[in-house]
C-alpha cells in the first residue's frame, strides 16, 4: 500500500488536547470525528474535551499567566517571529491540512497561510511597542502615568471558515500582549489549530500559555469557562447569533469581549465605475473561500446604466468556475461545509426566483458525494427577498438594480449588519461620500478583498465589537492604568 501525502500529513497532527504543556486524551476518553467536506470521508478521530478539561486549561492558563505576564516583551516578540519563519517553511502543509478539513481551493489554503502567518509576524513586532504615558496634571499637582498591561486569561473562540488565520489574529495579539489562552476551534476543523500549536511549541512557547481543547460539545464546555472568575477575555469569531449568546455569558464577570460577527456586505458599482475593474472585484469578493467569508459580497447593488452588462460579464465569469475538490489542482470552487450550508443556499434561490428574481447560472446543489452547490448568478433580486436579509454563505451572487445613489446607499445600509461593504466608482468625491455614507467598519473602494493584518479588521451594529489586526490589535488584549504621583519638586 502506498502512503500519500495527504496521509503523512495527517499522521503528524497532534489528535489530543494540549494541557499545561502536555498533550493528553479527553479526561473520559471522548473522541471525534473530523471529515473532509468533499467526501465525507474521516480524516482523522481526535479528543473531544468535557466540561473538566476545559476546566483544566482554564487551569493551566491561570498557572502561567503570571510568569508570561513578566516575560520580556523581546522574548514574546521573538518567539512570535520564529512561529512565523517556522510557518512559512511548512506552508504547504497548512494549506493542504485546511483544503482537506474545509474544502477551500489548494491556491486559496496557501493565500490564507500567507494571509495568516502575517498576524504572527506583525504581533512580533507590536509586542515590543506597547507604549504609555507621562505627564504632568494641568493644575501641576501631580504627574500622571498610564500604563498598559495584559488583561489576563482570554479563552478564544474560533469558526470553521478561515482554520489558520482566525486562529493566528487571535493568539498572536494575546500572546504579544502578555496574556495566556485557552483556544476552542470549531468541531469541523480543528486539525489546523492543532497542528499550529505544535508549531508554537517548536517555537518556543513555554507550557500553559497555549491550551487547545477540541469538543464537539462547545456550549457545554464553553459556558463554565466563560463564567468562571478568573478568566478575563473571551474573544470569538462566528455567527452573531451565537456571538449574543456568549455576550450574556460574559456579561456576568464584566469580561472584557471582542466580537467578529456576521456580515451581509454590500457591493456597490457605480455607473461610472471600471467595469473590468468591478467585475474581477466582484469575483473576489464573492467567491473566495467558496463565498463562505463573513466579508463575502452579499448583495451587489448595480445601477441600472451598467446592470444588465454587469451580469451579463460576471455570469460568464462564473459559469466558468470549475468545481471540485479543494486539494485537487486548478479547482476555483470546493464543497460547503455541509448539507446544512448546501441546502440554505438553495433555499436562498428559490425564495429569490419564487419573488421573481432571474436565475443566470447554477442555482442547484451538486449530487455528492460531499457537499456542493453550482457557483450561481440570480438577477433583479426583487426586495424583502430572504437573500438581501440573510448572509448566503455560499457561492451565490445576488443582483439589485439602483437609480440614484441615495437608493443605493439607502439598500446598502438596510441591514443590521455593518461588517465590510465595497464600491466601485471613477469618482473620487463620490468614493469620499460613500465612506462617510455607508455603515460598515471596513470598505474595499475599487478593491474586491480588504483583509490585512496591519488594518483594523471589524464590524459596525450587528457585526461585532473591537478590532482585531492593526496597531488597534494588542489593545483588545491590554488594559490600562493610570497612577497619579506627587509633584516632584514639592
Ligand atoms: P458559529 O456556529 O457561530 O461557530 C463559531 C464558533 O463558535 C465555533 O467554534 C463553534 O464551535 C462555536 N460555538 C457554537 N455554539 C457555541 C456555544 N453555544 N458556545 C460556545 N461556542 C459555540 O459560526 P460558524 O458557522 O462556525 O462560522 C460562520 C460565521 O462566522 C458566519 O456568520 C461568519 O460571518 C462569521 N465570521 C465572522 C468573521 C469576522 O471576522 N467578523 C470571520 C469569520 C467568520 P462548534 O462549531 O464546534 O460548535
Amino acid at each position: 500500500m502506498t502512503i500519500t501525502v495527504e496521509q503523512t500529513l495527517l499522521a503528524r497532527v497532534p489528535e489530543a488536547l494540549l494541557i499545561g504543556g502536555r498533550w493528553r486524551p479527553a479526561a473520559g476518553g471522548e473522541t471525534l470525528l473530523v471529515r473532509d467536506p468533499a467526501t465525507g470521508a474521516v480524516l482523522k478521530e481526535i479528543a473531544s474535551a468535557s466540561v473538566e478539561d476545559g476546566r483544566a486549561a482554564l487551569d493551566a492558563a491561570c498557572d502561567a499567566f503570571e510568569d508570561w505576564a513578566s516575560t520580556p516583551a523581546r522574548v514574546r516578540s521573538d518567539i512570535l517571529r520564529r512561529a512565523f519563519d517556522l510557518l512559512m517553511e511548512r506552508k504547504e502543509d497548512f494549506a493542504l491540512l485546511m483544503s482537506l478539513e474545509m474544502g477551500k481551493p489548494l491556491a486559496e489554503a496557501r493565500g490564507e497561510v500567507a494571509y495568516g502567518g502575517e498576524f504572527l509576524r506583525w504581533f512580533s513586532e507590536e509586542a515590543v511597542r506597547v507604549a504609555g504615558r507621562y505627564g504632568a496634571s494641568p493644575e501641576g499637582h501631580g504627574r500622571m502615568i498610564v500604563t498598559q498591561h495584559p488583561v489576563g486569561p482570554c479563552y478564544l473562540i474560533t469558526p470553521w471558515n478561515f482554520p489558520l488565520a482566525m486562529a493566528t489574529r487571535k493568539i498572536a495579539p494575546a500572546l504579544a500582549a502578555g496574556c495566556t489562552v485557552v483556544i476552542k476551534p470549531a468541531e469541523l476543523t480543528p486539525l489546523t489549530t492543532l497542528l499550529l500549536s505544535r508549531l508554537l511549541e517548536d517555537a518556543g512557547l513555554p507550557p500553559g500559555v497555549l491550551n487547545v481543547i477540541t469538543t464537539s460539545r462547545s456550549g457545554a464546555v464553553s459556558e463554565p469557562i466563560i463564567r468562571d472568575p478568573r478568566l478575563r477575555k473571551l474573544s470569538f469569531t462566528g455567527s452573531t447569533p451565537v456571538g449574543v449568546r456568549l455576550l450574556e455569558q460574559a456579561a456576568g464577570g464584566v469580561l472584557r469581549t471582542s466580537m467578529e460577527l456576521g456580515g451581509n456586505a454590500p457591493f456597490v458599482v457605480f455607473e461610472d465605475a471600471d467595469l473590468d475593474k468591478a467585475v474581477d472585484g466582484a469575483m473576489a469578493a464573492k467567491f473566495r473561500n467558496i463565498g463562505q467569508a463573513c466579508t463575502a459580497a452579499n448583495r451587489f447593488i448595480v445601477h441600472s446604466a451598467v446592470v444588465d452588462e454587469f451580469t451579463r460579464r460576471v455570469t460568464a465569469r462564473v459559469a466558468e468556475l470549475r468545481v471540485g475538490r479543494g486539494a485537487d489542482q486548478g479547482v476555483e470552487i470546493g464543497p460547503l461545509i455541509d448539507e446544512r450550508a448546501v441546502d440554505k443556499a438553495a433555499s436562498l434561490v428559490a425564495d429569490a426566483v419564487s419573488r421573481g428574481a432571474s436565475l443566470r447560472t447554477g442555482g442547484h446543489a451538486i449530487h455528492g458525494p460531499g457537499t456542493f452547490f453550482e457557483p450561481t448568478v440570480v438577477a433583479d433580486v426583487p426586495p424583502g427577498s430572504d437573500i438581501l436579509r440573510e448572509e448566503i454563505f455560499g457561492p451565490v451572487l445576488a443582483i439589485v438594480p439602483f437609480d440614484t445613489e441615495d437608493q443605493a446607499v439607502a439598500i446598502a445600509n438596510d441591514t443590521d449588519y455593518g461588517l465590510v461593504s465595497y464600491v466601485y466608482t471613477e469618482s473620487l468625491t463620490r468614493g469620499q461620500r460613500m465612506i462617510e455614507r455607508l455603515a460598515t467598519g471596513m470598505m474595499g473602494l475599487n478593491m474586491g478583498v480588504v483583509s490585512n493584518a496591519a488594518a483594523p479588521f471589524g464590524g459596525w451594529k450587528r457585526s461585532g465589537l473591537g478590532r482585531e489586526g492593526g496597531a488597534e490589535g494588542i489593545h483588545e488584549y491590554l488594559q490600562t492604568k493610570y497612577t497619579l504621583t506627587p509633584d516632584p519638586f514639592v
